[in-house]
């Protein structure tokens, strides 16, 4: 029987929130495959959040880390190779902001600053912490890299505005990147959720909506469990995804084959 087990392998999981989080589903994934398990939140603010859901999976390590500051992302793998004595071998990437006003309204109002911030936190973020955990899954014989990504990235979904070209980045640079660090036998995959109600998503206007069209239109009618994701990254990041890499992998019900 083909199993998928993860023993003696380290996962950074960047972005959980809370236990909505789609982080949090791939972490759980993970850790039930036997992954040790590293997770980062943003600041003071999410910190208890974290540690709680931490202290569900003994041996986790949590660190704060701002994905906009250089300085910090450097910091952060220090402390995961003190603490791991160099061993990376997954990390995932599930991080996303706009500000609020960018997430409504008319694209082309969209302020330089606002496209910077978007840009910068979710999809700049994917390039500068690869290249970091490059090195250490260098160390290690090879590694998975996953992040999130939304179908806005290809299609025009009204209201997601920057987010959309925040995504198309981060496709992109999930290709670039499987370039560059296939030789090192590193893999580079996103997935591309279809709609679920986490606390950024629920900061898009107009969500709820978009949600109960999904589930309407899509071939299998009805929208995705958090779960789902959670174990398509664990295929992705497993022995039984070693095939795979540059991918944008859409677990979504379906919704991406419809016209109409
Ligand atoms: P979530 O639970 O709110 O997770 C988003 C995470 O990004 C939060 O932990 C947030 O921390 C973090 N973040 C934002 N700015 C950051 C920064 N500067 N440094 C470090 N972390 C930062 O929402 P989610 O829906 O699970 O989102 C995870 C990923 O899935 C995102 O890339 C999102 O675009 C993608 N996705 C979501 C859906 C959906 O319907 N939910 C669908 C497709 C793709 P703070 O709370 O502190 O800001």
């Amino acid at each position: 029987m083909r199993t998928i087990d993860l023993s003696g392998k380290t996962a950074l999981v960047a972005g959980v929130a809370n236990q909505r989080s789609l982080a949090w589903a791939i972490a759980e994934a993970l850790a039930d495959a036997g992954a040790s398990l590293v997770l980062t939140y943003q600041g003071d603010r999410l910190r208890d959040n974290v540690n709680e859901l931490a202290a569900s999976r003994p041996g986790t390590l949590t660190f704060a880390c701002d994905v906009t500051d250089d300085a910090g992302i450097a910091t952060l793998f220090e402390q995961i190779g003190a603490a791991t004595g160099g061993r990376l071998d997954i990390l995932v990437h599930s991080i996303a902001f706009a500000r609020r006003e960018d997430l409504e309204g008319d694209f082309r109002k969209t302020s330089r600053d606002g496209w910077h911030t978007a840009l910068d936190v979710s999809a700049y973020s994917l390039v500068a912490l690869a290249d970091r955990a490059a090195t250490m899954m260098e160390a290690a014989g090879g590694g998975a890299i996953v992040s999130l990504s939304f179908q806005a990235s290809q299609r025009v979904f009204p209201r997601y505005n920057v987010m959309g070209s925040a995504k198309a980045a981060l496709e992109h640079a999930t290709r670039q990147l499987a370039y560059e660090l296939g030789p090192m036998n590193i893999r580079v995959n996103t997935i591309s959720a279809g709609p679920v109600p986490t606390l950024s998503a629920r900061g898009i206007s107009g969500f709820s909506n978009m949600s109960k069209h999904h589930e309407k239109t899509a071939p299998l009618r009805r929208n995705i469990e958090a779960r789902e994701v959670g174990d398509a990254a664990l295929f992705l990041c497993s022995s039984m995804g070693s095939g795979i890499t540059g991918t944008t992998l859409y677990v979504d019900t379906g919704y991406h084959i419809m016209g109409v």
